[in-house]
């Protein structure tokens, strides 16, 4: 493993004037929090910070729910937020990405701030035996094009980088409306889940827009009425321990069997959490047809583009919408 110091601050002020002092992505001073992706990356050698700051104790772990909407503390654990009653009954699609994720003993430790920023699983961003990769080593070129690319997304993709972002909680959040609070050491401010991971264009390695230091500090989800009905459905290689192929998340706001408003965001498939609101247009109105959900889901496929491992993940998506949207009707 790369050799660093752990810097374990007293209080959350010294330790976003720590980290400051460094740059953007992969700098030589970097955060913290329950680790379960840092420590795997620093025994990879993929990342080589000289000093770890440490989270722990520093943000805040509460979840509140209240007739605006859910908080969640960035400190929060993945397991802490799938098993809280607020979570399971009015924000279930949430709670079943967190179950879906990872493995018990991963969820136990890894928080939510860690969960948004962890990396790709591109397998050559995480191997250093590969020189080219462009997230890794911005300029040295993408292994991918060309290589294994079964993993790698077919939306937002740029001829410099197609990882595919790892995160089905961030997937579940996209759909509804999350807003991260973030805090560096001048203003507070709060941006849309949306808009908090870049697409890699030119710059794969620089993923966020987050400025150098600032830290996530809650996560909040406005309230949905109580008759919306959801569904995460992740399609993977294995049933447990394993990142999304495919993911599809969806809540529904239901009339009978026509669908007033729909969200719905994919998995798997984009370099960011994939919102796909061109799909929500088309199913307004709809019935929960079966040839009405297929008409929309084909939409999602506008500016795919496969790199030939990944050529079924096109199809695949549009059918993991309309399976998850049918389970999601069936819960009403
Ligand atoms: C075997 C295995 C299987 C997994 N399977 C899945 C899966 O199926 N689905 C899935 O979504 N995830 C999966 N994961 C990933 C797991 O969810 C993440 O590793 C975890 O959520 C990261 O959280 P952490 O607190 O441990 O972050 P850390 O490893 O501590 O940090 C991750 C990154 O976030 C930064 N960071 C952490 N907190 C903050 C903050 N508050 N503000 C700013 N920066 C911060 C750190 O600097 C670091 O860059 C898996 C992980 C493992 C090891
Ligand atoms: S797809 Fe991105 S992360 Fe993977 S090798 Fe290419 S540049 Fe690196």
């Amino acid at each position: 493993m790369h050799p660093f110091v752990l810097e374990r601050p007293k209080d959350l002020a010294s330790a976003l004037a720590f980290r400051a002092q460094a740059g953007r992505n992969d700098a030589p001073i970097e955060y913290i929090a329950g680790g379960t992706d840092m420590v795997q990356l620093l025994q990879e050698y993929v990342r080589k910070p000289d000093r770890l700051v440490s989270l722990a104790g520093l943000l805040d772990r509460r979840i509140e729910a209240s007739p605006e909407g859910l908080r969640l503390g960035a400190a929060a654990t993945m397991a802490e937020v799938a098993a809280h009653p607020a979570v399971v009954q009015q924000y279930p699609l949430i709670a079943e990405a967190l179950l879906n994720s990872a493995s018990p003993q991963v969820r136990n430790q890894a928080t939510m701030g860690g969960n948004l920023l962890q990396r790709t699983r591109c397998p050559y961003f995480r191997d250093v035996g590969y020189a080219a990769c462009n997230k890794r080593a911005p300029g040295s070129g993408c292994s991918a094009i060309g290589g294994e690319n079964r993993w790698n997304a077919v939306l937002g993709t740029s001829d410099q980088c197609s990882a595919a972002h790892p995160s089905d909680l961030a997937v579940a959040l996209v759909a509804l409306d999350a807003v991260v609070e973030v805090r560096g050491q001048g203003d507070r401010r709060s941006v849309p889940l949306d808009d908090l991971h870049r697409l890699p264009a030119e710059s794969p390695h620089i993923e966020t827009v987050l400025e150098p230091g600032e830290v996530i500090t809650a996560i909040t989800v406005p309230a949905t009425t109580a008759s919306w009905r959801s569904h995460y459905l992740k399609v993977r290689d294995r049933a447990s321990f394993e990142f999304a192929v495919v993911a599809a998340a969806v809540a529904l706001d239901l009339d009978g069997s026509r669908i007033r408003q729909a969200r719905v965001a994919l998995g798997g498939v984009g370099t960011k959490p994939w919102r796909v609101r061109q799909v929500e247009s088309a199913l307004a109105g709809a019935s929960m047809e079966p040839e009405a959900l297929r008409r929309a889901a084909t939409l999602a496929a506008h500016g795919a583009h496969g790199y030939g491992h990944n050529d079924f993940k096109i199809e695949l998506m549009q059918r993991a919408i309309v399976r998850a949207i049918e389970i999601a009707g069936a819960h009403a």
